[in-house]
Parts: structure tokens; C-alpha cells; sequence
């Protein structure tokens, strides 16, 4: 059915189970109100704690962000250098690395100023310009980069010598920890840069000690591009607040995004103009995602031989010899640089018995994401991919974690091709619907004891597609 069929007979509540705020401006940024109509799953409604929890995250956002007496008595002292206790303290995030790696830092470092009462603000290159609505209702999440004081902000990379690790070093932040009491012995710094990108040069940022430290410090500067949110879990004092806020586990990353992230409405222009034209009336829409990273490169055909082998291990593509009911029609929508495997699977189903279509609304052969028309493209795809019934998707790619997390769907995930060589197993299905972080914080000693240890089992499994990256489940 098309979509505007479905809204009526599944009955979609609009805003999510009041996941999104309501009495927001429509017109503005349609896809907040029209996203519903087409997703295909919404599988967990989100707890009241939640809700509270967002609702009060919004207001605190009205009257710290950008314009307001506070944001400016903030700004102020960061410049003199002084730390203060502010009513209001930030998160500002840094963009780095490609859009699938940039949406889930973003729900990481939201989640993050959530559970420590901060405010999330976003420091956008003219690249990420127009990608995304304003998530927070009357107010802004844009830093305002002409009169910030800290300068060359998009260019500080993984090693500053204000990141947290090397003021632990250079004991410019020094940590007494007494019982469970962590006090700075000396003057703390204006801002603290946290480097937890994929080198995870911040690992501490993990320790509970530091925790409680960073508490006192109004300004911290983020720079990831993973998903770190399973890494918060194993912190003490957030523990119980994840497990109100999330009674799923697997629903986190899910519900974030769905409440952070809503295109423009040029990206949503593309979106729905493909969905309808191409998409919508197919009884079953299947997603498929092919990232080929340099490290794990192999023959197109050899790919594309993996692929049939997945869907004929987990029964995802039909066969070509399916015979198919009238009018039981698939749509395979496929997200990837290049067009080898569109041309492929066209060539399989042509003029056989099953009634399966193959789309492809992009091939730009290489990354540009220095570019914005090419991010638009990419996040149109993202969202189409998350409008599919099943997925399959690549192993590692944050595109591929995005797009299902953000449908609300287990995964069949695509193994990486390690030493370039097809593996032996093709895919497997994902134990949850969350992210993987691709670098947690492995080795990194708290008080002498492994940060992520006795919680691997308890709250982590080992991600499908990594060895060294951990999930939700
Ligand atoms: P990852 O590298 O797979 O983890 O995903 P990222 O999104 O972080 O970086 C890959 C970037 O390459 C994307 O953001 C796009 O700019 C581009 N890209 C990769 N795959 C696709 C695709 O299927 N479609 C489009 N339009 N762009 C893609």
C-alpha cells in the first residue's frame, strides 16, 4: 500500500508515543510530522521516564542555548578562562568523519548531556549546514561559531593539549579520589576536549572518577565519531538512570536518533519523491546496504556472490523461481558507491517468475563529505533504507547502523572481508537493533580495575561484524 494508505489503517500516532514534542511548526520541518507514515516498524513505545526526561532536557535547552542571558554568561567566563559553576553547562559536538559516524556521535552526545544535565549543542561546517532540523522546540542547537571563543574548532583533531587525557597527564586536572568521592585538587580548566573517536584517546572519560570531575567543568568540547553510548552503561552513577530511560536496552540508539534527527526539508523532498515514485507500491520493501571499505576490498562478483549466499542462508531475497500470489510485489531498494550490484540483481530477476524490482537512487562512486549536496544524498538514502520491512547491511559501516537502528530492525549483517578474503560465514543476523561501538574503551583501567569488564555480559554482547566493538543487546 502506498503511504498515505497505510496511516489510516495502521493508525500511526505522528509524534511517536509522544516522543516528539508536539505544537512544533510543521511546515518548517516536515519530516518530523510525516517520518511515521512511513516507517515500517516502531517496536518499542518509549517510558514516561523518558518523556519526562526529554521534556525537561527541552526546557533546559530554551534557557541555556544561544541568545539567552545565560548562554552569554557562559561564553563570557570560557573566554576569561575561569571555571565557574554555571547554572548551564555544554556539550558541544564536533563534527568528524563521514554522516553515519556523525549521526551516532550525535545521539551519543545527546544521550550523554541527558544523563548529565548539560545542554547538546552542535558546531556545524558549512558541509552539515541544512542536513538536519532544529530537534528542540523555540530555541537553537547551533553554536554560534563567529563569536566563540575557542578557535579553530574544526581542526583541533584527536590530540589537542586540552583533550582529557593529556590534562590528566600533565596533572592540570588532578583527581583525589576519596572513597567514592572525587574531588580536583587543582583549578579546573574552562573546557575539556574529549577525544573518543575511533583512536579512543580519552578512554578515562569512562572511569567513574573522571565523571565526577567533568561534572564541574561547563564546557566540553566532543569529538567522536562512534557510537559510545553502550560505553556509558558500565559508569556507575548512570546506570540506573539507562535503565529508566531505556527498560529495552536495544531500543536506545532507536529512540535517539528518532528523536534527534529529522532531515530538512530538501532532503525530505528527495526522500518522499523517491519513496512514492519508486517504492511505495511494493507489498515488501527490502533494504539493502554495500559499503566496500578499503581494508576489507574484494571482486565485485565475489560480493555480490556473498550477498546471494546471505539471502539464501536467512531467507531475505526471493528466489528467482518463486512463483509469487498476483500483485505480492518486492521492492529492493540498494544504497551503495557503485552500481555493480544494482546491475547484478536487475539481471537475476529479470523475466523471472518472482515479482521483485531493484532501485538504486545514487552510485557517486567515491565519499565527498566535505560536500553538502552529497551528504543530502547520503541522508536521503539513510532514511529510505530505514522505510524497509528487512535490511541487510554492511559489516562496520555506520551508514548500515544508522539506517536500521532508525527503522526499528534486526539486521542481517554483511561480514567484512578482513585480509580481503570472502569469509566463510557471509552474514549473520544482528542480536539487536543498536549500534555497534566499533572502539570501546578496551584496556582502559578505573581505579585499577578494567572499565567494560564483569559488564561485557551483563548489559554487552561482541558486536556480529567486530570482535573489538561491543552492542546493547
Ligand atoms: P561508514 O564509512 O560506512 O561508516 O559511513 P559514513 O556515513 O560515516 O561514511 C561514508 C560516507 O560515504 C557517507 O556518509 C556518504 O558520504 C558516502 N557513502 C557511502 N555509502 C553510500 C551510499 O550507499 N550512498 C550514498 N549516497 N553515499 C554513500
Amino acid at each position: 500500500g502506498d503511504a498515505a494508505g497505510n496511516i489510516t489503517s495502521r493508525n500511526v500516532d505522528e509524534l511517536l508515543g509522544g516522543l516528539l514534542t508536539a505544537g512544533m511548526d510543521r511546515r518548517s520541518c516536515r519530516s518530523r510530522y510525516e517520518s511515521s507514515w512511513y516507517y515500517k516498524h516502531f517496536p518499542y513505545t518509549p517510558s514516561t521516564h523518558l518523556l519526562g526526561k526529554l521534556r525537561a532536557y527541552e526546557a533546559r535547552h530554551r534557557r541555556c542555548a544561544p541568545g539567552t542571558p545565560l548562554y552569554a554568561m557562559a561564553v563570557d567566563r570560557l573566554k576569561s578562562g575561569e571555571a565557574a559553576m554555571e547554572e548551564c553547562r555544554y556539550v558541544v559536538w564536533l563534527p568528524f568523519d563521514g554522516l553515519g559516524n556523525r549521526m551516532l556521535s550525535m545521539a551519543s552526545g545527546f544521550l550523554y548531556a541527558l544523563l548529565t544535565d548539560r545542554v547538546f549543542l552542535v558546531a556545524l561546517p558549512p558541509d552539515s549546514d541544512e542536513l538536519f532540523c532544529e530537534p528542540f522546540p523555540d530555541t537553537t542547537w547551533r553554536l554560534p561559531l563567529e563569536d566563540f571563543p575557542i578557535a579553530n574548532l574544526f581542526n583541533l583533531g584527536p590530540n589537542p593539549d586540552v583533550s582529557l587525557t593529556a590534562l590528566l597527564n600533565s596533572k592540570k586536572i588532578v583527581v583525589n579520589v576519596d572513597g567514592d568521592n572525587a574531588t580536583a585538587a587543582t583549578p579546573l580548566p574552562a573546557y575539556v576536549y574529549l577525544s573518543l573517536g575511533y583512536q579512543m584517546t580519552d578512554g578515562p572519560f569512562f572511569c567513574d572518577e573522571n565523571q565526577v570531575v567533568l561534572g564541574k567543568v561547563s564546557w566540553l568540547l566532543l569529538y567522536s565519531d562512534l557510537y559510545f553510548a553502550p560505553s556509558l552503561y558500565p559508569i556507575a552513577e548512570f546506570q540506573d538512570e539507562l535503565r529508566r530511560l531505556f527498560p529495552a536496552k536495544e531500543s536506545a540508539g532507536h529512540l535517539l536518533l528518532r528523536y534527534l534527527l529529522h532531515p530538512t526539508n530538501p532532503v525530505w523532498d528527495m526522500v518522499t519523491t523517491y519513496y512514492n515514485t519508486y517504492l511505495a507500491y511494493a507489498h515488501k520493501r527490502i533494504g539493502l546496504q554495500i559499503r566496500m571499505f578499503n581494508f576489507a576490498s574484494i571482486p565485485a562478483d565475489d560480493l555480490y556472490n556473498q550477498i546471494i549466499s546471505c539471502s539464501q542462508q536467512e531467507h531475505i531475497l526471493p528466489e528467482t523461481d518463486t512463483e509469487v500470489a498476483a500483485g505480492n510485489s518486492t521492492a529492493i531498494f540498494i544504497a551503495s558507491l557503485y552500481n555493480d550490484y544494482y546491475e547484478r540483481l536487475k539481471v537475476r530477476y529479470h523475466d523471472g517468475t518472482a515479482k521483485v524490482d531493484v532501485f538504486q537512487r545514487t552510485h557517486e562512486q567515491r565519499q565527498a563529505t566535505e560536500n553538502l549536496a552529497h551528504n543530502q544524498r547520503a541522508l536521503a538514502e539513510i532514511f529510505l533504507l530505514s522505510f524497509s520491512d528487512e535490511l541487510v547491511t554492511s559489516g562496520m559501516s555506520t551508514f548500515g547502523y544508522v539506517s536500521y537502528s532508525l527503522a526499528g530492525v534486526r539486521p542481517t549483517i554483511l561480514l567484512p572481508a578482513h585480509g580481503h578474503k570472502v569469509p566463510a560465514t557471509p552474514c549473520r543476523r544482528a542480536v539487536s537493533m543498536e549500534p555497534c561501538n566499533l572502539t570501546p574503551p578496551r584496556g582502559v583501567t578505573c581505579r585499577g580495575k578494567g572499565v567494560d569488564g564483569e559488564d561485557l555480559a551483563r548489559h554487552l554482547k561482541v558486536c556480529e561484524d567486530r570482535e573489538e566493538g561491543v552492542k546493547l543487546f
